[in-house]
Order: structure tokens, then C-alpha cells, then sequence
């Protein structure tokens, strides 16, 4: 990647600027320290020369919810050895290759799914996230609370896989407040650490909800349109 043309990205840095200021505030205001929590912005749907920009300011972590839209990227900006974090639905027949570019993925809700990352070629683990739902639907992805351990029990089993934490997305906000849900994420962060103490991580909070998310304890941030600007629609 040559120079970064900011003009294309107009805002980008502010609004980076006044997320990281959020979550300062956040931390403080939990008496948390800022250290302990990673932000992943969030660039799917834009183009990687977006997140060469975000790079240029300083992002290290990014996350992508589709796989072929992550590889291209995560193809075409190998040399500024960025962490790629899926944080999308995962096929099965895609999983082999999501973990050769993905540090991390967040989206590990069901034992196939492990199973089919045990025969990934990787030169380093990947992180592994337990999806928890936080609602009763079903189609809202995440594993039902009860399939936790299950899962996190074959994800240690799994030498490609290092098993991190859990992760969720939280109920829309009519349905559950976010501080409700995000306590009971925390409960279940606590279930997966009495497997594994080193499992202590807490992927949680998007644009509208992160400070919520920082107060329960959320490590991981993954935060989109607050950062980069309305998201262009899928192709
Ligand atoms: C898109 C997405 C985000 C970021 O959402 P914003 O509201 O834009 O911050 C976070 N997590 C997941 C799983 C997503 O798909």
C-alpha cells in the first residue's frame, strides 16, 4: 500500500479520536484500566483502503463478519501485518481457511465448527471466542448458554485453537438493556473461567452500547459506524 489519501475518508481520524476518548471515559468511570481493553474497529463493507487509513492512524486490530470480503482484505494489506478479527457467522467448508489470516475469531458457536478449525494449517493458534446468544431466538446466532462449556471444552482440545473468552452481540435495546445483558455475559465469562482461568477475555460492545459494555467488564470493543462513517450496502 502506497500513501494514504485522507480526503477520500473525511472525519475518519476525529471520530477515532472521540471513540478512544469514550472509552477512556468509560474506564474511568468503571475505575477500569484502559490497558485491558482492545478495540477492534469494525470495517466490513468498506474498502481496504479504508482500513489502510484506520492503520496509518494507528488501528492494529480490525474486524470483518464475512469471509471472502476478510480474505481479499486481509490479502491485499498483508504487509501492514494487521490482527484480523472475524466477528461473523462461519461456515463450516470456510472455517480451514478463515484461520489462516484471522488472529482471531470471535464467532465459535458450535462444536463442527471446532472441529472443522482442528484441521486448519496455522503457524500460531488462533484465539478462539465462545458466541453466546443473549436471546431466546435462535437465529441470532451464539451458542444456547447451556452449550458453553460443551464447546469450550472441545475448543481446548483443539491445539490450533487458544480459547480466549466469550463473546455476544447485545438484544436490541427495546427488547433488553444492554447492562442487563451484558451481566449476564459476564456470567457466563465466569462459567468459561472456572474451565480455564486464562480465558478471562469479554468480546462486547458495538457503537451504541460500548460504555454499557466497559462497565461489565467487556475486553474487547468491536466497533463499527461510530468510526468509519455510515457502512456502505453489502455487494
Ligand atoms: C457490524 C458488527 C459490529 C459493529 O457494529 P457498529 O454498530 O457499527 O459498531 C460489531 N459486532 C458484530 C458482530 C458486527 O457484525
Amino acid at each position: 500500500m502506497g500513501d494514504v489519501d485522507f480526503a477520500e475518508f473525511p472525519g475518519l481520524g476525529e471520530r477515532l479520536v472521540s471513540v478512544r476518548q469514550g472509552i477512556a471515559d468509560a474506564c474511568r468511570s468503571a475505575a477500569r484500566d484502559p490497558e485491558e481493553v482492545t478495540l477492534i474497529v469494525v470495517t466490513k463493507f468498506h474498502p481496504a483502503a479504508l482500513v489502510a487509513a484506520l492503520a496509518q492512524l494507528g488501528v492494529r486490530d480490525v474486524g470483518e463478519n464475512r469471509h471472502q470480503e476478510a480474505q481479499a482484505k486481509a490479502e491485499e494489506l498483508a504487509a501492514l501485518e494487521l490482527d484480523w478479527h472475524f466477528i461473523g457467522q462461519l461456515q463450516t467448508k470456510k472455517a480451514r481457511q478463515a484461520a489462516r489470516y484471522a488472529s482471531a475469531i470471535h464467532s465459535i458457536d458450535r462444536e463442527r465448527l471446532v472441529d472443522a478449525l482442528a484441521t486448519a494449517e496455522v503457524d500460531r493458534p488462533v484465539e478462539a471466542f465462545v458466541q453466546v446468544n443473549l436471546t431466546d431466538d435462535p437465529g441470532r446466532g451464539g451458542a444456547a448458554p447451556d452449550e458453553i462449556e460443551r464447546i469450550a471444552e472441545r475448543v481446548l482440545e483443539t491445539p490450533a485453537l487458544r480459547l480466549r473468552g466469550v463473546m455476544a452481540v447485545a438484544p436490541l435495546p427495546e427488547e433488553e438493556p444492554p447492562a442487563s445483558a451484558f451481566a449476564r455475559l459476564r456470567d457466563y465469562s465466569e462459567r468459561l473461567r472456572r474451565l480455564d482461568p486464562e480465558a478471562t477475555a469479554i468480546s462486547a460492545g458495538m457503537t451504541h452500547d460500548y460504555p454499557e459494555a466497559v462497565a461489565a467488564g467487556a475486553t474487547h470493543l468491536r466497533i463499527g459506524s461510530a468510526i468509519t462513517g455510515k457502512r456502505p450496502d453489502p455487494r
